[in-house]
């Protein structure tokens, strides 16, 4: 998911360090040309977003020479200069962009990897391959893998938005939103609102899932009216400089039914142990059968049916992902989500989840919303 961050570049000196670091890890994995277009790497390693546009926008990073954004003419009025970290080579509407960044290429000697970014545009890479024939190509792991890792100012900004949504979270169990004899749909466009008020500038999705609909774990809302009687999914963030929220608490308009109830404590158990399970050097798959362990021994393994979490940053689902068969140990930096759910097909779901950073001084949370299924007198 490309959630296009409003954010200001941040000084000259960020992207010369980011820079440096990626070009160790080119010689690292001995990539010759690191090609970066759409996506959140490129304005992680340069400041610049670009627009998903059909001209081609692209980072060509040689290993020993320097770097040029090849941007669209009509782009590069939005460049921040960040001397030293790229040069730009604006071309014009009548020049073949592919064959510049082809030209680059080959101007940076021999090029054996060339390593592109998850986001290209398929057109680009096919018209590129024939104009570098005897190159390999592979996915780029460079700036994703350093993006994973979160230093102090990516932190607070992760933990500002935590804190705006939390404030929405604490009026939709404060009955300050209004749900009963609202649509999904009008629900999920106030909580749109709200997420912009609180200080986002993007507001990135809000599912709102009633009653048998939140059985379906990225439920689109729709016109279906709200009733009393039944529990209310709503999952939701946006981005706030730079950074993404991502959040989700139930409520239940009434008095929730045993089976409810009871289900539910099983979710917040579960989520709670995945939390703590979030320490340094634990493996990602460890996350997640924190959380599965109990939701099976419950009986509800086969209603627990995606893993428990996702990494967050720029992007609202980036690495490292928190599920069975990813071994990678946890460092310090890695933020998260954990969000295990509960889904009976037709009847009804929960889910329950904050985001979460690892630290030297164990996992930190940067949702506090109250956890329970809070209970609304409607
Ligand atoms: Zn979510
Ligand atoms: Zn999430
Ligand atoms: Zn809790």
């Amino acid at each position: 998911m490309n959630t296009q961050g409003a954010a200001e570049p941040l000084p000259t000196a960020v992207y010369t360090d980011r820079m440096a670091r990626a070009r160790a890890q080119m010689e690292d994995k001995d990539i010759d040309l690191l090609l970066l277009s759409l996506g959140l790497d490129l304005p992680y390693i340069s400041g610049y977003n670009a627009m998903p546009l059909e001209r081609l926008t692209m980072l060509v990073v040689p290993r020993n020479g320097e770097a040029r954004l090849v941007i669209p003419r009509m782009e590069a009025p939005r460049v921040r200069p960040q001397p030293g970290v790229f040069e730009m080579r604006p071309w014009g509407e009548l020049e073949n962009p592919v064959e510049i960044v082809a030209e680059l290429a080959k101007k940076a000697g021999t090029i054996d990897n060339v390593a592109v970014g998850d986001q290209m545009w398929a057109r680009f890479l096919v018209e590129l391959l024939p104009l570098l024939p005897d190159a390999h190509f592979s996915r780029a792991d460079v700036v994703t893998s350093m993006r994973m890792t979160k230093d102090a100012a990516e932190i607070a900004a992760l933990r500002a938005a935590g804190a705006a949504v939390d404030r929405i979270a604490a009026q939709l169990q404060a009955g300050e939103i209004d749900l009963v004899g609202r649509t999904e749909a009008e629900v999920s466009a106030d909580l749109s609102a709200r997420i912009v008020a609180e200080g986002h500038q993007v507001m990135n999705f809000a599912i709102v899932a009633a009653g048998e609909n939140a059985a379906s774990p990225h439920h689109h809302p729709g016109d279906r009216v709200i009733a009393k009687g039944e529990i209310l999914l709503c999952d939701f963030g946006g981005t706030m400089n730079g950074y993404c929220s991502d959040i989700t608490r139930c409520v239940y308009l009434g008095t929730p039914p045993a089976e409810i109830a009871d289900a539910y404590a099983v979710l917040h158990e579960a989520q709670h142990a995945a939390v703590v399970a979030g320490t340094v050097g634990t493996p990602c798959e460890e996350v997640d059968r924190a959380a599965r362990r109990i939701i099976t021994d419950a009986g509800y393994g086969e209603f627990f049916f995606h893993r428990t979490g996702h990494g967050i940053g720029m992007d609202a689902h980036e690495d490292p992902y928190m599920v069975e068969g990813n071994s990678l140990p946890l460092a310090a930096g890695h933020a998260f989500s954990v969000e295990p759910g509960i889904y009976l097909d037709g009847r009804w779901g929960m889910r329950l989840e904050d985001i979460v950073v690892a630290t030297a001084d164990g996992p930190v949370a940067m949702n506090t919303a109250n956890h329970d299924l809070v209970a609304l007198d409607v």
